[in-house]
Order: C-alpha cells, then structure tokens, then sequence
C-alpha cells in the first residue's frame, strides 16, 4: 500500500497541541523514509459541542471508517460541558462501540532519564484495559436522570473474553522477544462480582491453551498494590474496562507520568491511537504540554499498520521514532512535567533532531 489514510482528531484542550507537535515528526519521517500519510481532519470535540451542539454521529463513524487506516486522536472531553445524561462528551468512547475496539494497550517503561516514584525499580509492562464492555456496557443503556438512584451496569461475554485474552497471550510472546519474561496476570474480583467470575473462567482456559507463556492471577485490590510495592511481578496484565482504566494510569505514573504514557485502542480491524492523558486544560494554551505520549502512540499507529499491511517501511519508521523518543528522553530537553523547561513543539523538534542522527 502506498499511502495510508490517516483521520486526525485533535480534540480539545492540549489534544490540538500535541497533535501538531507530533504532525512535525511524522512529516520529518514522510520526507526522510519515503512513508506516506495522507491527513483528513475532523473537529469534533467538547468545545464544538459547547458552540453549536454537533456531536459525532454514526453516519460519521461509518464515513470515517470506511477511509482511513487508523484514527490519530489527541485528546477530547471538557469537565465543564455535559450532555444531557450529565455525562462528559469524548468520540473516544463512541469510536470504541462503533468500530468494535476491544483492547485498549498501554505499554509503560522507565526510560532512562526518566524519574519514577520508585526510584530503583525497573518498570516494564503492558497493561490492556478491555474497551467494550465491563463496567461500560451500560452506557447506551436508556437511562432516567434522577437525583436519588442511578445505576451502572458491568457486564462481560465469553466472545469479549476470549478476543481479549488472545491479544494478552500473542502480546505477552511479541515482548518476550525484547527480553520480557513473557507472563500475563489477570487482574479482576471474582470473590465479589459475577461478571468477574466467568472473566476469570475464561482466562483459565484461554491460559491452558497458551502454556508456552506463563500466566497468573491476582484481585485487583492485592494486585493494585503489587503494581506498586514489586512492579517486577508483571509484564502483561490485561483487566475490566473501569480497572484496566484505574490500573494503567497507575503503571503511568510508575513510568515517569501521563505525559509519556501512549495508548492504542484495537479491533481486528480498526485502530485509535491516542495518548493515555485527556485534555489537560489546567495546562492548555500554555504551549508546555509533554508531546511524548502523543508521539510514541504515533509509533504505535505505524507499527499497528505495518502488522495490518506486511509493510517493513511502517515498522522500520515505528522503530526509529520510538529510539529518538528515547534518545531524547535520556539527554533532555525535557518538558516541564519531567521536571525540564522545554515547550511541546522543542520536545518534538529534538524528537525530530534525533531521528536525523539515524
Ligand atoms: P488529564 O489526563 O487531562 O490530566 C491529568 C493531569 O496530568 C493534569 O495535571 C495534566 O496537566 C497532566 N497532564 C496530562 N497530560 C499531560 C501532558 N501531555 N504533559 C504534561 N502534563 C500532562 O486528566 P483530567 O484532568 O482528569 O481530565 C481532563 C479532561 O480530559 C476531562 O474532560 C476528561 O474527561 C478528559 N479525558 C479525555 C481522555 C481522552 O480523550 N481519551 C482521557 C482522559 C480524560
């Protein structure tokens, strides 16, 4: 394939920011390795939705995934603007429904240069937070507000669970080639939520099925604290939507912060990438927020192809960005959040820099 049709989000607060910051890199990386991108852009976000009430539709959805390759999304959502059901706006959650997303993938490691709160740890995992139902299941739910009782609703398939555990175990054995011990622990609560005991069920046959890789279990309570206390237990952890949601901003901040931290949100078919963070808007318009993680989920997005298309290019350019990304988090300048005073567009400037020393 030549060029991939890429649907650009940029979203509200910092996403815009981060967005073009990262539009630089991948344009150094169009103009020095013969990759082609094609952008569409699409200005849905919570701000529009404040201005004039248009909201993404269904009809967008099908538009868009039937043109692009992959979605690049920055971040969307504004604490102060609510829908009717006094929920928060973001296409993010409405993407995962419509295009069937079932994995979110957050890959954390401290990269030298980087300071985590535990100091001498090394910390390296993937955390895949399920993306299409669990605690979510029961956002298209029909729903009274009422200001006494309001309900939520977890529910988990044995066809989510098996798809998920799938791409644990095949992520689990990828990592392992880089050195990883290659072991998938499930974090859930079946002492005390149904859903959660045919999730564990299922895991268990999922984990009979791939014994080449070793797998354990823990309740997410004990677990949480493990992640923290002796994050050398686990390499891939795969969790419920509203845990996978808790859990990976834990392993985020294990990993030197959200401003790093990229994410992938996958089907079989469709792909958003979109750093873990939201918008930010205590630190929008500032010009200071840390494009990493909007960068390496960049990375993410060509590596994603390159798997989907056999194309070595996608991944050969995924590689050298996720090195410069390294190179410049060991050697600064580092943005304001690592504890540097560099602004978004330097960080991706030096980004772009090191990819030239390549
Ligand atoms: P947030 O991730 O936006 O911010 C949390 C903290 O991390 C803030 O102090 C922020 O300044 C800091 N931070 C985040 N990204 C950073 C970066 N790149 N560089 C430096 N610092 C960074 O979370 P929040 O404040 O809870 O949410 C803000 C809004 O974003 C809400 O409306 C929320 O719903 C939305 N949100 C959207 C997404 C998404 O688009 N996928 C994800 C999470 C939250």
């Amino acid at each position: 394939k030549q060029t991939y049709e890429i649907a650009v989000f940029p979203g509200d607060g910092i996403g815009p920011e981060v967005i073009d910051a990262t539009l630089t890199v991948l344009q150094a990386c169009q103009e020095r390795y013969g990759l082609s991108l094609n952008y569409t852009t699409h200005d849905f976000s919570a701000e529009l939705y404040r201005r004039t009430g248009k909201k993404i539709t269904a009809a967008d959805m099908d538009e868009i995934g039937e043109q692009a390759d992959a979605v690049l999304f920055g971040a969307m959502g504004l604490p102060e603007v609510r829908g009717p059901e006094g929920l928060e706006l973001g296409a993010q959650v409405e993407m995962r429904a419509h295009y069937g997303l079932l994995a979110s993938l957050r890959p954390v490691r401290l990269f030298d240069g980087v300071e985590g709160p535990l100091k001498d740890e090394n910390v390296d995992m993937l955390v895949i937070r399920e993306i299409s139902e669990g605690m979510f299941a029961g956002l298209a739910d029909k729903h009274e507000p009422s200001d006494e009782t309001a309900t939520d609703r977890m529910t988990i398939t044995r066809a989510t669970c098996e798809k998920l555990f799938d791409v644990a175990f095949s992520q689990a054995r990828a990592r392992r080639k880089r050195g990883t011990p290659g072991r998938v622990t499930l974090l859930h609560k079946s002492n005390a939520l149904r859903s959660n005991v045919l999730m564990e069920k299922v895991f268990d046959e999922v984990a009979a099925k791939n014994k080449d890789v070793d797998s354990q279990k823990f309740y997410i309570d004990v677990g949480s604290m493990y992640m923290v206390t002796d994050p050398q237990r686990y390499d891939v952890i795969v969790s419920e939507n509203i845990f996978g949601d808790i859990t990976s901003e834990i392993a985020a901040g294990l990993g030197g912060g959200l401003g790093i931290a990229p994410s992938a949100d996958v089907s079989l078919t469709h792909g958003v990438f979109q750093p873990s963070h939201g918008s930010a808007p205590d630190i929008a318009g500032q010009g200071i927020a840390n494009p990493i993680a909007m960068i390496l989920s960049a990375a993410m997005m060509l590596e994603w192809l390159g798997e989907q298309h056999d194309d070595d290019r996608c991944t050969d350019v995924a590689q050298r960005i996720q090195a410069a990304v390294e190179t410049v988090l060991a050697n600064g300048p580092w943005a304001k959040d690592l504890g540097g005073d560099a602004g978004t567009q330097e960080v991706a400037d030096a980004v772009t820099a090191a990819l030239a020393g390549k």
